[in-house]
């Protein structure tokens, strides 16, 4: 449809359908597609007004464009420690690293799991701080405060940053959008979006010509990857269906051995929805990962580890203060990730438990 109306430039039918759909799932002001969620994040830092020297708070554990985005305003990353019990961030050793220069604090639902947005929420009021989500994994996950009421995610701080890359639940190839949950940002958002002009305006007929009224970039997607992307949109509830059964089936299948291990299977903590969008297992070692990634590929199943972590990256490691987190670097060398996927048919997933358990057996 979008080839047959002759026009796959960006913003145009299908963009507008797709932002329409996640505002309503989401129940944000406005929303924004973009070319990815690392776009996304881009624009919030310029949205927030990200300087030279203003230091942005974020978890080690992440994806890089999580400090990318900041880093590019010249912003110094201060990166925060995983919970013990979850690899999402620790949201009880980040008031120590506030200081007068801090301005934001970026948050990252790691596999679509909420981190305490409460105590994020409070934290980052007291202080007079940004708080921006990360929600690259998190469409269709919400959060429930202590007093009942539930939120998307990426709908409850400042700005929210959505991925639809392949590799996420929904997709279109390479995209994203960023929800602008604060009026005060919406009309610059459009601005930023369409490359510092106020085209946007234009075309609802709210200004004569348009022209360069601020910096910018091409931040939005062409309406090829839209129209790919609102048809996932409307399969959201199909897709997340089976993703479900999947992650039950796994854990189901795997929770009577892990019983008897030290090794542990994934916790969906208080007041968080789990979007299955990952099922990962975290081993007690390093060389245990290693054998039961050898041990799965031997019977040619695709297990991988994820990130490590960015503080000791060869790109940061120089400008790192030196303090060890050390949950970070535990999920970094122990966390392993299962095939999660549409096509993963049952008998699949009861071969990969299969093979998990006679490792741990033998083991
Ligand atoms: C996938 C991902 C990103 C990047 O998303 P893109 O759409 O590829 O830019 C950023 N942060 C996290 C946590 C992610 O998982």
């Amino acid at each position: 449809e979008a080839v047959a109306t002759g026009k796959i430039s960006g913003n145009g039918m299908f963009t507008k359908k797709c932002q329409q759909h996640l505002q309503k799932l989401t129940r944000t002001t406005k929303s924004l597609l973009t070319t990815s969620c690392t776009d996304a994040l881009e624009m919030a830092a310029i949205l927030i007004g990200i300087e030279p020297g203003d230091e942005v708070i974020m978890p080690s554990f992440t994806f890089v464009s999580t400090a990318n985005a900041f880093m590019l305003r010249g912003a110094k990353v201060v990166f925060v420690d995983s919970r013990p019990d979850h690899p999402g961030m620790d949201e009880q050793a980040i008031e120590p690293l506030i200081t007068e220069r801090t301005k934001a604090v970026v948050c990252v639902h790691y596999a679509g799991v909420a981190c305490d947005m409460n105590i994020l929420k409070e934290l980052t009021d007291k202080h007079g701080l940004f708080l921006i989500e990360d929600a690259a994994q998190a469409i269709d996950s919400y959060y429930t405060r202590p007093d009942g009421s539930k939120s998307a995610l990426g709908s409850i701080g400042h700005l929210g940053a959505f991925s639809f890359h392949e590799t996420k639940n929904i997709q279109c190839g390479e995209g994203g959008a960023l929800l602008i949950n604060d009026e005060r940002f919406v009309a610059r958002a459009e601005i930023i979006w369409e490359k510092g002009t106020n085209r946007t305006a234009f075309w609802r007929g709210e200004v004569d010509k348009y022209g360069w009224v601020d910096i910018g970039s091409s931040f939005l997607p062409s309406e090829l990857s839209a129209a790919f992307l609102f048809a996932q949109l409307e399969s959201l509830s199909e897709i997340q269906n089976r993703r479900s059964a999947i992650w039950n089936r796994y854990i189901a299948g795997l929770q009577p051995i892990f019983q008897t291990l030290t090794s542990r299977l994934p916790k969906i903590p208080t007041g968080a929805t789990n979007n299955a969008h990952m099922f990962y297992l975290v081993c007690s070692s390093e060389q245990e990962r290693t054998d039961l990634i050898a041990h799965l590929k031997s019977e040619n199943i695709h297990a991988v580890f994820h990130y490590q972590s960015l503080h000791a990256s060869p790109y940061f490691k120089e400008k790192h203060d030196n303090r060890e987190l050390h949950w970070s670097d535990t999920y970094s060398k122990c966390l392993v990730r299962l095939p999660l996927h549409l096509h993963l048919t049952d008998e699949d997933v009861d071969r990969i438990i299969a093979s998990i358990n006679a490792f741990y057996t033998n083991n």
